[in-house]
């Protein structure tokens, strides 16, 4: 079976709907509150173990009650929780206002995953037993770096979504093995809002890329080949929240199984395509018996 490790985040998330969304010295009273478990790096993490890998996650939750419903959350999945650390402190918390036209706005507060500041004795010894490591940016980025080079010694492919978008040290480009932006997070890394543009600046630093488009499906572009589009299933989408995150782990868990490239997309993007089918983020992360039906 395929081994992923993932080093990243876990948060909760903090839902309030209202409408409209209160402006700055308002008070106003929503419709609902929820509190979700996430973070990417728990997502992906998730749709990974959904489509069929073995899966450890390296990250922080805190000593709250957010960071033990977090860890169990994970182990239900069948996460292999072993290396969480639970900080001192707060867990990860995402406060997010909805409205009811699906706008939202956001305040990330990292917590625990701020203290993952480099990997601990165990950690690159878990990595290199990995057939890939994924990896977000809502960990300091000390970390993530230190993380991509563990794996780059030991020869484990590196798989990066570079988000939320921000400068990349050239060390972490560095040790990347796939970069899999987002076609804003692209844009962002680059300043070429074309994605093929983009792709092609990037592979100045990776050799492999894939940008994620939306309904209008992925970029694949290697140093060694042409660029190839592979689109999005149509469907009807009622809740893209962590499209890109299910379409990472399930990539990743394809390629691990030694899918041809065009395979693998084309089963990632089936992955994807369930989940903005169904609400919610993990909540909409497909099994892969489904993948592999749909
Ligand atoms: P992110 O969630 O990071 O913004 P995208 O929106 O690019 O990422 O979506 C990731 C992948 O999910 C896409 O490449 C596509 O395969 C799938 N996807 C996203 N939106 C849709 C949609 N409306 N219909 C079908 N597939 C979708």
């Amino acid at each position: 079976m395929t081994h992923l490790v993932v080093l990243g985040s876990t948060n909760m998330d903090l839902v309030v709907t209202v409408s409209p969304a209160p402006k700055l010295g308002e008070t106003v009273t929503g419709r609902e509150f929820r509190t979700i478990p996430g973070g990417k790096g728990a997502n992906q993490a998730v749709a990974a173990v959904r489509a069929g890998a073995d899966v450890s996650m390296i990250g922080a939750v805190g000593n709250d009650e957010f960071g033990a419903r977090l860890r169990a959350g994970l182990a239900a999945d069948g996460v292999d929780t072993d290396l969480l650390r639970t900080a001192e402190g707060p867990s990860g918390t995402a406060h997010i206002v909805v409205d009811d036209e699906g706008g939202n706005a956001i305040v990330v507060i990292p917590g625990a995953n701020g203290t993952v500041t480099s990997l601990l004795p165990g950690d690159e010894t878990l990595i290199a037993t990995a057939d890939a490591l994924l990896l977000q940016l809502e960990l300091p980025l000390s970390a993530v770096t230190a993380g991509a080079e563990a794996a780059r010694r030991h020869g484990v492919r590196t798989i990066l979504t570079p988000a939320p978008a921000q400068p990349l040290p050239p060390e972490l480009l560095a040790a990347t093995d796939l970069l899999v932006p987002n076609e804003h997070e692209a844009a962002a890394l680059t300043g070429h809002a074309e994605p093929r543009a983009a792709a092609e600046e990037l592979l100045r630093h990776v050799p492999e890329v894939v940008i994620t488009l939306g309904a209008a499906g992925s970029l694949y572009a290697s140093r060694g080949t042409g660029p190839l589009t592979v689109p999005a299933r149509p469907v009807r989408a009622v809740d893209t929240t962590a499209a890109g995150d299910t379409f990472a782990g399930a990539l990743a868990v394809a390629l691990g199984e030694g899918k041809p490239v065009p395979d693998a997309l084309a089963w990632a993007s089936s992955a994807a395509a369930l989940s903005v089918q169904r609400p919610g983020a993990t909540s909409s992360m497909p099994y892969r018996t489904e993948i592999d039906a749909a």
